[in-house]
């Protein structure tokens, strides 16, 4: 017995968007996307790092699956000449075509930049722009922490900082239709998140504001929970990325187990907390909040598809032992090309219909209850919960 999802409509939960700097891709940006670390002109000199970053699970499955899309070899250099053809004609058309493809309905997008490092991380986009050429209905993510630092960076005293920043995550949602707030805290100091007291978040003003330092951890867990609390307020959601990220992360500090203290605080409980990544490879501990509090959601993206579909299968297969299915949603992190959001998608469909294909031979769900649970994680989850659009 196969189960077969293809023709459910996906929406996307976490995404970024891309620009027009990718309409040629030429071998080596395209290698450094697929995998974690990027890979820079003078890196991929050496054989050695090209050896590395030519042949992972990630950047093999999609070239597989663009190969077929493209009708030609699953060679690099052949797939990218063929989707140059096809972008050069016109890269807006080509991203509807992959989005038709793969049935995206809409896609959630981080509006986040790297504030604080020059010359690595995300740059900076023009997101009303992303959405007046997105090939799908396209939602805001607001992203805490550029928001954070420039309230730092234009205040003169703690007072003003605060209300700088109250109006900034009250703006994100009233003026920029944010429907959801997203924290990289675990960029940052880490998703052990205290209650602290108002000298400390003090005191890290002053440091903040004299260092822009990454780590000032008091003051960074303040703003959780006055974002958590304030989505209350403006109908709004939390994401928090928890789990794997490129190096930058503060990797021993971003299991969502960390979060134990907050997420059992009665004072978070009326807010929805979204735990982005599926908090890969720490996936187990991510489903049990979902399964534990009610107001806790697991979101996929990222573990699909930058990790190889049969492990992608094993983890959401981990997450859904304990998750319920209306408590996970789908998402890409597809960032900088098109192909990652549609490969996400195609590869999305594959991992659900083999991990739930295991619930139906074992007894846990019949078919039509796998079905229902594909739609749920798929795209109706998203929509019961945000009524995007
Ligand atoms: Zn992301």
């Amino acid at each position: 017995m196969k189960l077969d999802f293809s023709s459910y409509p996906i929406i996307d939960h976490h995404s970024h968007p891309w620009g027009d700097d990718t309409k040629e891709l030429t071998n080596h940006r395209f290698i450094g996307l697929m995998n974690m670390g990027e890979l820079s002109e003078e890196e991929a000199r050496d054989p050695e790092n090209l050896a590395h970053s030519e042949f992972t699970p990630m950047g093999r499955q999609i070239v597989h699956l663009m190969a077929r899309f493209l009708g030609c070899s699953p060679r690099l250099s052949e797939v990218l000449e063929a989707r140059n053809k096809r972008t050069r004609v016109d890269y807006w058309k080509y991203c509807r075509e992959l989005f038709e493809d793969a049935n995206i309905e809409g896609l959630f997008v981080d509006d986040g930049y790297s504030e604080v490092s020059v010359g690595a991380g995300l740059a900076r986009n023009n997101i009303e722009e992303f959405q007046a050429r997105a090939p799908a209905h396209m939602r805001r993510v607001a992203r805490i922490e550029p928001r954070f630092q420039d309230a730092v960076d234009q205040s003169n005293s703690f007072e003003e900082f605060v209300a700088l920043f109250d109006r900034s995550i009250e703006d994100a949602v009233r003026l920029q239709k944010a429907v959801a707030f997203k924290s990289v805290i675990a960029y940052r100091s880490g998703l052990h998140i205290d209650r602290p007291t108002e000298q400390e978040v003090f005191e890290d003003y002053r440091v903040s504001k004299a260092t822009r330092s990454r780590s000032v951890k008091h003051i960074r867990d303040w703003y959780v929970r006055r974002v958590i609390a304030k989505c209350r307020e403006l109908g709004a959601t939390f994401h928090v990325h928890a789990g794997m990220g490129d190096i930058d992360v503060v990797f021993d500090k971003s299991n969502p187990m960390q979060m134990y203290g907050l997420l059992k605080d009665p004072a978070t409980w009326k807010t929805k907390v979204f735990l982005v990544h599926g908090g890969y490879p720490f996936s187990q501990e991510a489903a049990f909040y979902a399964n534990a509090l009610k107001n806790v959601y697991v979101d996929l993206s990222e573990m699909i598809p930058f990790a190889s579909i049969p492990g992608a299968i094993e983890k959401t297969t981990q997450i859904l032992d304990m998750a319920p299915p209306a408590r996970v949603v789908f998402g890409s992190d597809g960032v900088v090309i098109p192909e990652i959001h549609w490969a996400g998608a195609k590869i999305g469909r594959q991992v659900l219909e083999a991990s739930l294909g295991s619930f139906v031979s074992t007894g846990v769900y019949d078919e039509e209850e796998a079905h229902q649970a594909a739609k749920l994680i798929l795209a109706e989850n998203v929509r019961r919960v945000y009524k995007p659009w």
